[in-house]
């Protein structure tokens, strides 16, 4: 049971997981489960994967920490890895998603006072979730996730997802906009995925209006979706991305990159983080981004994400509860027409670990590398979970 020494946030935890490998988890109870979720999209590799962990052992046994007084080597080779990955310029390590979002948030505050705008104002989504930070629950569009926490920030406007034409209407009425941020497919959101020329579309739309483009792919980031990024589907370049969860297969670290436009405005002494890209974090980053290329991981999540979309489909796809099934890659949802949270625990005592999103939809986040044996397993369970077997 949950320590009383935690504060209560998180509520009360049933499960204790001790123990990982690959795509497989224990409980303290020697329990085993088929891990759908891979920490919140974190363990992209599967657990305790040997060259990540060899990488943090060796790191932590050299240099864990020396601060940004000093040049970090392996600071410097993930970012370079991450330009030629990503097609960006430059980039900020942190030690979350939040904080990465934070960053661009204030790359955009930076552009928006440097062209004399009295408050520059960024348009963010409907059902987006970008963190728990103040700034970052300001832009979630989520009410339950600002409840209380008032007052928010300022400087940010909604808009609908995936709707270009009320983009252009604010386009037309508030000349403060200085950037749209966007996730390319909404996770906690519930799996939400735009039209396939969505992402184009904004493109063009920031280009007209001299918005940065700023993504937060901290999600659907590397690997997830079947490309390193989410944006590469579409063969456009955001000007802002972050990303964050799947780039150190468990070890935090977080990061924003940019393009052209927002890459000149951070000077020193502009933003920091004591731990941010810190010798340790990078190595595991290093080794993650390592074996995600030389395995091949993306096509890997590509073409799993097909085989189980097609797999979940079939079985589920016709069930009365079922509204829809989708996702791209690995990053999948099962829409119910009932709220059902409760399938959580009832996939757990099957030896499947599941997450329930916004509400009524089942979120799947399995490892990149999940084997097609292992997924059909998820098939299966899911399948006898929805039809009460
Ligand atoms: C998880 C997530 C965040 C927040 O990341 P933290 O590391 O929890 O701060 C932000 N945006 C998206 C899209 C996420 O999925």
């Amino acid at each position: 049971m949950t320590s009383n020494a935690l504060m209560n946030n998180y509520g009360t935890r049933k499960i204790t997981l001790t123990r990982g490998q690959g795509s497989w988890v224990w409980d303290d109870q020697g329990n085993r489960y088929l891990d759908a979720i891979s920490g919140i999209a974190v363990c992209g590799l599967g657990h305790a994967h040997p060259e990540v962990t060899k990488a943090i052992a060796e790191q932590a046994a050299t240099l864990t920490h020396c601060s940004n007084l000093y040049n970090i080597p392996n600071q410097e080779a993930l970012a370079e890895q991450l330009r030629d990955l990503s097609g960006l310029e430059k980039m900020f390590f942190c030690n979350s998603g939040a904080e990465a979002n934070e960053t661009a948030i204030k790359l955009a505050r930076m552009l928006g006072n440097k062209r004399g705008i009295d408050e520059p104002t960024i348009i963010v989504l409907e059902n987006a979730f970008h963190g728990r930070t103040l700034a970052t629950l300001t832009a979630t569009g989520n009410r339950k996730v600002q409840a209380g926490f008032e007052p928010l920030v300022r400087g940010f406007v909604r808009a609908p997802y995936g709707d270009i034409e009320a983009l252009k209407t604010i386009a037309k009425n508030n000349r403060k906009v200085v950037a749209l941020l966007l996730e390319p497919i909404q996770g906690e959101g519930g799996i939400r995925v735009p039209e396939a020329n969505y992402l184009t579309g904004l493109r063009q739309l920031c280009d007209e209006q001299d918005w940065l483009l700023m993504l937060d792919e901290i999600q659907t980031g590397n690997g997830r979706t079947g490309k390193y990024f989410n944006y590469q589907h579409a063969g456009i370049l955001p000007d802002v991305l972050t990303t964050a969860k799947g780039l150190g297969n468990g070890m935090p670290i977080g990061v924003c990159l940019t393009g052209p436009k927002a890459s000149e405005l951070m000077q020193p002494g502009s933003h920091g983080s004591t731990f941010g890209g810190n010798p340790l974090a990078c190595a595991a980053g290093l080794a993650t981004v390592k074996v995600i290329q030389e395995q091949n991981l993306c096509q890997q999540a590509a073409d799993m994400g097909n085989y189980l979309l097609q797999q979940l489909t079939e079985r589920l796809g016709g069930l009365d509860d079922v509204i829809e099934v989708r996702g791209q890659g690995l990053m999948l949802g099962i829409e119910m027409k009932q709220p059902c949270t409760e399938l959580v625990e009832k996939a757990a005592a099957k030896g499947l670990l599941i997450n329930v999103t916004a509400q009524s939809v089942i979120r799947l986040l399995p490892p990149l590398n999940i084997s097609q044996e292992e997924a059909d397993q998820l098939v299966q369970t899911l399948g006898e979970l929805l039809t009460q077997e």
